[in-house]
């Protein structure tokens, strides 16, 4: 059986087909344009290769509540074209097959929970820290998803003492993601993240934003594990660094069988950055099963 996966971001769209053990089978790349030149030549990648369903996780904001008249639509985004965009619609119709549809940092969490580091569990977090922050959160073995997408990239941030920074959010400023994604390093220091691996300052500031997102999801959700990928977390450095910080901040006030191995409670993303799509053969399987 042959499951198709779209993993659908803001520069590219990653197409894939995959097994039902999560398999990737092959995979390719095209490049994010209009809805109008992109949605065509995904049609044409999975057009004849016989797909038994679709999985789709979307750069947002995205509508997912099955109730909704815009369910696997992207919504207000302001990226130019795409907005109240059915992609979910668009590609069933095209391709004749039902599609499973989650916004994309769900996927990532439901790939870490079905094939990597969150197998088994039942409540977990993904934390995405590149262009943006976000945050998958799974509850009871489900991705919640509220009203809304929760929007965990926008809490708002005790400020670092030695960091002047007024943030990258144009709503907030110095929320989460203001002053922790990929394009606040870049501001904040006049280069980007790849070029400052040895700054150790940097990484210093930046973990104590990441740490306080992790303190947050501790005593709000109480997962049994915290996974950060995203471009960001390929500075290696930044685990123990956010490890120690939140040992600091939480100050032996969580005492659970999670939290006292923090090694093992807030852990890179484990599947070499084929968590999104592996979350999307995912949400094809679960389409048709
Ligand atoms: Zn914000």
């Amino acid at each position: 059986m042959v499951y198709g996966a779209l993993e659908a971001g803001g520069t590219k769209m990653v197409c894939a087909l995959g097994d039902e053990n999560g398999k990737i089978l092959e995979q390719v790349s095209i490049p994010t344009e209009t809805p109008g030149v992109t949605l065509p030549k995904i049609v044409d990648y999975f057009k004849g290769k016989e797909i038994k369903s679709l999985g789709i996780a979307a750069f947002g904001p995205v509508d997912v509540d099955p109730e909704s008249p815009t369910y696997g639509y992207i919504t207000s985004t302001p990226k130019p074209g795409w907005a109240d965009c059915n992609i979910k619609g668009y590609m069933e119709e095209a391709l004749g097959v039902p599609a499973g549809f989650d916004h994309d940092v769900g996927g990532s969490l439901l790939g870490e929970a079905t094939y990597g580091c969150a197998k088994g569990m039942k409540t977990a977090v993904y934390f995405t820290v590149g262009t943006g922050v976000g945050a998958g959160i799974m509850i009871d073995g489900h991705i919640h998803h509220g009203v809304a997408c929760p929007e965990f990239g926008h809490i708002l941030m005790r400020i670092h003492p030695e960091d002047n920074y007024k943030g990258f959010c144009v709503y907030h400023g110095s929320c989460l993601e203001g002053m922790a994604c990929g394009p606040s390093i870049e501001e904040r220091w006049g280069k980007p993240g790849k070029e400052l691996k040895d700054n150790d300052k940097v990484w210093e500031i930046e973990a104590y934003y990441l740490a306080q997102a992790c303190v947050t999801a501790t005593v709000v959700i109480s997962p049994e594990i915290i996974i950060l990928g995203g471009g960001v977390m390929h500075q290696e450095s930044l685990f123990p660094l956010i490890r120690k910080n939140v040992k600091e901040m939480l100050n032996d006030y969580v005492r659970s069988s999670a939290t006292k191995d923090l090694d093992k409670y807030i852990v890179p993303a484990s599947l070499n950055d084929d968590q999104g799509i592996m979350g999307c053969i995912k949400l094809a399987i679960d389409a048709v099963n």
